[in-house]
C-alpha cells in the first residue's frame, strides 16, 4: 500500500505495543465473546490498563494527553483484526468527546476518569425504530419537571448499550418556549436509574459487539445530567458526527487493506491448471482497481487526519472518507467471497469471508448510510461551486 508519512517512530512503536496486546489478550478470547454476544467488562478494564482508552483525553481526567494519531493507530489495529466487538474508539473518540467538550467540570470528573480506565462503559443513543437516518425525526421525549427531566422513548441498535453504565441520550425537548418541540436535548443517563429496560439484539454480523434496545418509561433524570445547553442537541449531534465518521472511515480502511492483502495472497496461492488465480486477467484487473481505490482512499483519509490534528474540523470530508472507505471495503469483501469459490462460504475461510462481507455491509450503514452521506455531500455542493 502507499507509503504513509503521518506517523512518527513513536507512533509506530505504539502500534507494535497495541498490536501485541490485541494478539495476546484479545484474540484468544474473541470467539467466545462472539458466542456470548458481548465483550466482558474485564476486557475493557484490561484495555484501559493497556492504554487503549481515551488516548487524547487530558491526564487531569484520566486520559493520556496523547496526540490524535494514537487514537488513529488503535482504530487501525482493531480494524486490521476486525475486532468489532471491542470498539474502544466508540468510547474514546465518539462518546468521550461529548463529555470533554460539553460537560460541566463536575460531570467531567464524575464520568471521564472511569471511562478512561474502562471501569465504566459509555454509549450514545440516537437511533430509534422509526428514525435511524432521519435523526431529527426522533420521538423520544424529554420533559422538564421540578429537579430534572422525564425521559420517555425507545432507542435501538445502541452499541455497547447492554453493558453501558452511562448513555448519552438524545430526545425531543418538550418544554421549549412556545411549544416548539423540534429542538433536541442531550442527557447523560446512568443505566441503573429506574424506568430503563434493555434488551440485546441478535445480529448476523459483528456478533461480539453488544447491540441493544433501550426503552425509557417515565425515567426521572436529575438536573445535573443535562449535557450541554438544552435544545442544542441536534447541533451537537451533527458536530460530533464528523469525528465519528472519520473514526469509522479509519477503521473501515484498515479492514479493507487487510482483507485485500489476504485476498491477493489467496489468489497467488490458489493453483489452476495454467498457474494461479492471480494469473487470470479478470482477477488481477479487479484487484488492481480495488488496490488503487485503497491507495487513493488512504491518501484522502490521511489528509483528513492531518486536518483533524490541526483543529480544522471538516464534516463533509469525513462523510466522503466514510463513504469511500466503506464502499471499497464492501467491494473487497464481496470479491473475497467470490474468488474463494465454495470455500468463500464454507469452512473456516468461508466463515471469515462471509463475516467480512456482512460486517462491511454494516459499516456502510452505521454512522450514516452511504445514500445519506451521498445526499449530504450532494446538497453541500450547492454552496460550494
Ligand atoms: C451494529 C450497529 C451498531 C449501531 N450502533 C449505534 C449506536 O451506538 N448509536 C446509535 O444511535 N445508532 C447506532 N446504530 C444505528 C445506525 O446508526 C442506523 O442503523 C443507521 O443510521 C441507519 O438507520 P436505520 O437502520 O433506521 O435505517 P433507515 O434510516 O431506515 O435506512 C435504511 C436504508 O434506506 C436508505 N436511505 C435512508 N435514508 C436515505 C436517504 N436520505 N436517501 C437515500 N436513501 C436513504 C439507505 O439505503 C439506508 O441504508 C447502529 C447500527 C448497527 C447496525
Amino acid at each position: 500500500m502507499i507509503r504513509r508519512s503521518i506517523f512518527s517512530f513513536t507512533d509506530e512503536q505504539f502500534r507494535v505495543q497495541i498490536g501485541d496486546f490485541l494478539d495476546s489478550e484479545i484474540a484468544p478470547c474473541y470467539e467466545s465473546w462472539m458466542r456470548a454476544g458481548c465483550v466482558p467488562r474485564e476486557a475493557w478494564i484490561k484495555a484501559g490498563q493497556a492504554g487503549l482508552l481515551c488516548r487524547t483525553a487530558p491526564r487531569a481526567y484520566g486520559g493520556h494527553s496523547a496526540p490524535f494519531l494514537q487514537s488513529v493507530v488503535i482504530a487501525e489495529e482493531l480494524g486490521k483484526r476486525r475486532f468489532s466487538g471491542l470498539l474502544t474508539f466508540l468510547q474514546s473518540d465518539i462518546v468521550a468527546p461529548y463529555f470533554l467538550q460539553l460537560a460541566t467540570e463536575e460531570q467531567k470528573l464524575a464520568y471521564l476518569p472511569r471511562l478512561c480506565s474502562g471501569e465504566r462503559i459509555g454509549a450514545i443513543a440516537m437511533t430509534e425504530p422509526q428514525s435511524g437516518s432521519e435523526v431529527a425525526q426522533m420521538r423520544t421525549t424529554i420533559s422538564k419537571v421540578d429537579g430534572g427531566f422525564i425521559l420517555n422513548g425507545h432507542k435501538t441498535h445502541i452499541s455497547n448499550g447492554f453493558t453501558a453504565d452511562a448513555v448519552i441520550v438524545a430526545g425531543r425537548d418538550c418544554s421549549a418556549p412556545g411549544g416548539d418541540n423540534t429542538r433536541l436535548t442531550l442527557l447523560i443517563v446512568d443505566t441503573d436509574m429506574q424506568g430503563i429496560k434493555r434488551a440485546p439484539i441478535s445480529k448476523s454480523g459483528m456478533q461480539a459487539l453488544d447491540t441493544c434496545e433501550l426503552i425509557f418509561e417515565n425515567c426521572k433524570i436529575p438536573d445535573g445530567k443535562l449535557l450541554g445547553i438544552e435544545g442544542k442537541g441536534l447541533f451537537y449531534l451533527f458536530t460530533f458526527l464528523g469525528l465519528e465518521r472519520l473514526m469509522l472511515s479509519i477503521y473501515a480502511q484498515a479492514s479493507a487493506v487487510t482483507i485485500l492483502q489476504e485476498l491477493i495472497h489467496f489468489c497467488q496461492t490458489r493453483k489452476t491448471s495454467t498457474g494461479t488465480l492471480l494469473d487470470y486477467q479478470t482477477t488481477y484487473t479487479k484487484l488492481a482497481d480495488l488496490y488503487s481505490e485503497c491507495c487513493v482512499n488512504q491518501a484522502f483519509i490521511d489528509t483528513c487526519i492531518t486536518e483533524q490534528m490541526r483543529g480544522r474540523h471538516d464534516p463533509r470530508s469525513a462523510s466522503i472518507a466514510k463513504l469511500r472507505a466503506t464502499e471499497a471495503l464492501r467491494s473487497i469483501a464481496l470479491l473475497g467471497v467470490q474468488l474463494r469459490g465454495a470455500s468463500g462460504i464454507s469452512g473456516k475461510s468461508g466463515e471469515r469471508a462471509t463475516q467480512d462481507l456482512v460486517e462491511s455491509c454494516v459499516q456502510s450503514i452505521w454512522g450514516g448510510a452511504s445514500e445519506v452521506l451521498r445526499d449530504a455531500v450532494g446538497k453541500s455542493l450547492i454552496n460550494c461551486i
